[in-house]
């Protein structure tokens, strides 16, 4: 059971809220905020109540203290939202930051510097989740991106802090989740694209239970346009997930479940922004397929129109490049327009569509990629577990 934080005694109380500001970042500014946007309900239902808040979140991957994967970027940006001071608390843990915790007024918020900058963070520590507890009386998990991960400030720190609850953009995330693996409409369609399907197996073999229909793109496809025998090219291919691939259509096919490849392709030597972009149904053997072509979007585009609930995960092309992001982009354009009920994964995805007039007509777009391919294998979230009664 997850307590409700609407439910806890807010007042007066520090509360360590947990967030995924793991935004990006190009020369110091911040280039899409929507992680930051997302977790402002809470932020602001806090502050409201009367709680001091200490913000705390990873960013990128450092393996030390590095400048360049400071929070302060997230702590302008959440200064100039809040219209209020969030001021950057020079470590996540420490004396210095352990004053500046105890100095904070109800409805003040202070961001700690990143998380990751201690190797005990990714090591869920002990001690550093003790260290992280310190001096809060209340945690509150509203990082869905990452609540995938075993690490400190996901799971460690539940141990000393008792008073627990998910974040509203936490429960948010769960609610779509939810509406895709309980009694979802049929038809239900699965959109997977992306680089790799080794990535994709464990989605793939439990979708099978549940969806009607799977739409695959990306270079993902070729792999399984392997399986078929037919020619890729020089297209990226798995070739150690060939026969996997061949066993998923075989099961596919004894589950009676529609598996829909694509049936032409833009095709390049190389995805480069200069490359010359053909439209091509089979490959050249010095070609590449970089992203669906026009009769494959259509298909996709009339299994589409039918479907009452949708999965997409992963894009469909190059989709950094203009001439490999007309297939991600039409796609997206149909569903947002559809009337069926459309959860999209984060990463890559949410990525691909950021920014596009329509991305708001979706039913939901998650924040957290690797969280949502997990919940919809059915593997155990360890930061929900952690955060249960
Ligand atoms: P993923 O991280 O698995 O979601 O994969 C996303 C990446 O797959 C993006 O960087 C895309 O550029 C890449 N991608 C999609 N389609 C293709 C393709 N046909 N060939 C090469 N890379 C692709």
């Amino acid at each position: 059971m997850l307590t409700d934080l609407r439910s806890l005694e807010l007042g007066g109380k520090k509360v360590l809220l947990r967030c995924d500001f793991n935004v990006p970042l190009q020369g110091g500014a911040i280039t899409d905020p929507s992680r930051i946007v997302a977790s402002l309900e809470t932020i602001n239902y806090l502050r409201q109540r009367g709680s001091a808040l200490v913000l705390c979140s990873h960013l990128g991957r450092p393996t030390e203290r590095e400048a360049k994967y400071s929070l302060r970027p997230v702590a302008e940006y959440l200064s100039q939202v809040l219209e209020s001071k969030v001021a950057l608390a020079p470590d996540c843990i420490g004396d210095v930051t352990g004053r500046m915790v105890n100095a904070l007024g109800p409805g003040q918020a202070l961001l700690l510097e990143n998380l990751r900058f201690h190797r005990e963070e990714e090591a869920n520590d002990e001690d550093f989740a003790h260290e992280l507890a310190r001096g809060k009386q209340i945690y509150v998990n509203d990082a869905f991106g990452a609540v995938h991960r075993a690490h400190a400030s996901i799971v460690g720190v539940t141990r000393y802090l008792a008073e627990r609850a998910p974040g509203f953009l936490m429960m948010r995330e769960l609610a779509a989740l939810h509406s895709l693996t309980e009694n979802p409409q049929h038809p239900y369609v699965a959109i997977l694209g992306g680089a790799k399907v080794s990535d994709k197996i464990g989605i793939i073999r439990r979708l099978m239970n549940q969806v009607d229909t799977f739409l695959i793109g990306g270079a993902m496809a070729y792999t399984f346009l392997r399986a078929q025998g037919q020619e890729v090219g020089r297209s990226r291919v798995e070739e150690d997930k060939v026969d996997v691939a061949r066993e998923l259509l075989a099961l596919a096919t004894s589950r009676n479940v529609q598996v829909e490849l694509p049936i032409d392709h833009i095709v390049a030597s190389a995805p480069a922004p200069s490359a010359a972009a053909e439209i091509a149904t089979r490959i050249p053997a010095d070609k590449m397929g970089l992203d669906i072509g026009p009769a494959t979007v259509q298909r996709f585009c009339d299994v589409l129109a039918t479907a009452r609930t949708v999965v997409w995960n992963g894009p469909l092309g190059f989709f950094e490049l203009a001439p490999f992001a007309a297939g991600t982009l039409e796609i997206g354009r149909a569903l947002a327009a559809s009337p069926a009920r459309s959860v999209l994964g984060g990463g890559d995805t949410a990525a691909a569509v950021a920014g596009q007039p329509w991305a708001k007509d979706f039913t939901h777009i998650s924040t957290g990629g690797g969280a949502t391919l997990e919940y919809l294998e059915g593997i155990e979230l360890p930061g929900l577990k952690a955060l249960e009664r």
